[in-house]
């Protein structure tokens, strides 16, 4: 059995084969498409330009050497990898920032302002009897998240299939589940869930409102959702950072964990925030456990400083002079820039314009080993080396690196 890492659920049931080519059971589509995706022998190149391996590395060395501040962005990457990345950044004093770093910033200001209540998988699996889902239809990026955690049939106690309630969640949700339960699913647009998120906190804390819908939600549906979370032995509530995608959004995620706060007054209520995935949660574990701080962190003078605004990319594209871009998981190219640029990454990487140094590596848990936080950190699960590839890993190009500038 293997570890997928191709989102945060990290399903450990994965039964894959590896002959002449990676075949996989148990697996979703995503499963199937990360570890039955071809075997590719890129080389590395110089500005489009073939080369070997050792000439790269020099290449990238030369160019951090002369760098005076170095953005280090994408970080697509397991622990491992990100391990050796905060040496090399340590070294040079650069500044890290996860690609996926501007939905982490809004869980994380909501809990730096008031703290939160949440939960993890295996409560859900084991108590959860009902769920709202606030803004996500939770299965587009965690495609067994229902199968594993909501239908399953072993929990620890016996209690109820949970019944779901689905707001402003898009057109993709399921409305019959297995069992034959029919979820609840209130329509609403997702620059509305503020306001409709307010108007539930409202309630939440017996205030009158003076309407009778909000944002095209009626009240009495609003109460409704109160009242099925108030009635629960065990609430949780599901939301995606990375679906809000509006101005200020850190404010309705706080507005969702005082909801979760107020009601865990009386009843019991969990939150239970979604991760973007690309390793994000790995990445900022690890980052934190190194260096103090999550990504948005810089070395300076060897010692971590922390600016959630300064240190994002698209400020640091602005004043640095050197881009490193890392993405092992995923094909997803470095954004366009003028200063001179290393990738690091999927040896599918496609580019729009060559950049200076390209290096293809393995891929964690399909060409190489590693290790990873499950989305709800409570988890660490190990990534197997299923194929055969010649690719090195991330770590070990990162380390030569490092070697080349002591
Ligand atoms: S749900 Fe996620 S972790 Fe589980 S098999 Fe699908 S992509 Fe992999």
């Amino acid at each position: 059995m293997a570890t997928c890492p191709a989102c945060g659920l990290l399903c450990d049931d994965i039964a894959v084969s590896a002959e002449l080519q990676v075949s996989t059971k148990n697996g979703c589509a995503k499963s199937i498409a990360f570890f039955e995706q071809p075997l590719i022998t890129t080389t590395p190149s110089l500005a489009g330009k073939p080369t070997d391996l050792k000439s790269a590395i020099k290449a990238a060395a030369g160019i951090l050497h002369k760098s005076n501040q170095v953005l280090f962005a994408g970080l697509g990457t397991e622990v491992t990898g990100m391990r050796t990345l905060l040496g090399l950044a340590a070294k040079t004093g650069a500044t890290l920032d996860h690609m996926h770093s501007d939905a982490t910033i809004r869980n994380t200001l909501a809990m730096q302002n008031s703290g939160w209540q949440t939960t993890t998988l295996t409560e859900v699996k084991n108590r959860a009897d009902v769920i709202l889902a606030i803004g996500t239809d939770i299965a587009t990026s965690y495609p067994r998240f229902f199968e594993k955690f909501v239908w399953n049939k072993d929990s620890l106690f016996n209690k109820p299939s949970p019944e779901v309630v689905y707001l402003g969640a898009g057109d993709n949700v399921e409305s019959i589940y297995p069992n034959g339960k029919q979820a609840s699913i209130i329509d609403a647009e997702t620059a509305d869930l503020p306001e409709i998120i307010n108007a539930l906190n409202a309630l939440a804390n017996d205030k009158k409102l003076h309407a009778t819908n909000v944002a095209g939600v009626s009240v009495a549906t609003l109460n409704n959702i109160l009242e099925k979370i108030k009635g629960a032995q065990y609430a949780v509530v599901i939301w995606s950072a990375s679906s809000l995608k509006f101005a200020h959004a850190e404010l309705t995620v706080q507005s969702i964990t005082r909801l979760i706060a107020k009601l865990n007054e009386t009843s019991r209520v969990a939150g239970l925030p979604l991760t973007a995935g690309d390793g994000d949660t790995s990445v900022n574990h690890t980052s934190t456990w190194l260096s103090g701080f999550a990504t948005r962190n810089r070395f300076s003078n060897g010692k971590p400083e922390y600016d959630n605004y300064q240190f994002s990319s698209k400020e640091q594209l602005k004043n640095c002079d050197t881009l490193l871009w890392v993405n092992t998981f995923s094909a997803y190219k470095p954004p366009q820039t003028d200063m001179p640029t290393i990738v690091i990454g999927h040896p599918n990487m496609q580019f729009d314009v060559a950049p200076d140094v390209f290096i293809p590596v393995g891929i964690p848990g399909l060409d190489h080993t590693g290790t990873m936080f499950r989305m709800d950190s409570s988890v660490v699960l190990p990534l197997k080396k299923v194929r055969h590839s010649d690719l090195p890993s991330l770590s070990e190009v990162i380390r030569q690196i490092e070697a080349l500038l002591a």
